[in-house]
């Protein structure tokens, strides 16, 4: 277990780690593929999150599973792009937290994922913490030591 002192220094408060929904780019799970494709190629991340028409946390997008969806025995088929929706492909969240959870959970879940969603109790997307806003504040807390 990490000790509380250690936690009240590095991450007082998840929220201060978290990245808020207003500021994560994201699909709905209603879009077509090829409206997808245009988010993803306009911003810098792999993955996703996919949001329903209510804002919930329901699943990834990446750009690997959108040319999945195109690959056909014969070659790639851009046509399936317009009448594909996202919900149709997307991936499984793996795992979603809340703020009310213990810091060290985030700790370990970090290990497995580069970012994890952040949702309140009924699941509404609030944000996102990512691996590398912890790390960031594990390296200010080394570095404070000295
Ligand atoms: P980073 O550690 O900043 O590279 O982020 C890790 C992963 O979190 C990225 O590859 C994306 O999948 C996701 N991510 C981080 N920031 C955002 C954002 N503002 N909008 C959407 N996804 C994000």
């Amino acid at each position: 277990m990490i000790p509380k002192h250690l936690v009240d220094r590095i991450a007082p408060s998840l929220e201060d780690l978290m990245i808020s929904s207003d500021k994560v780019a994201h699909v709905s799970d209603f879009h077509s593929l090829s409206h997808a494709m245009l988010v993803l190629s306009s911003v810098k991340y792999s993955m996703i999150p996919v949001l329903s028409a209510d804002s919930k946390y329901i699943g990834l997008l990446n750009m690997a599973v959108i040319v999945n969806a195109m690959t056909q025995l014969d070659g790639l088929d851009p046509e399936i792009l317009d009448k594909t929706t996202v919900r149709e492909v997307m991936l499984p969240i793996g795992v979603s937290v809340t703020l009310e959870d213990e810091f060290e959970k985030i700790f370990h879940h970090l290990v497995d994922y580069n970012f994890l969603g952040v949702v309140d109790h009924q699941q509404v997307f609030v944000g996102i913490i990512t691996r590398r806003h912890l790390l960031k504040r594990l390296n200010a807390f080394f570095h404070d030591q000295t």
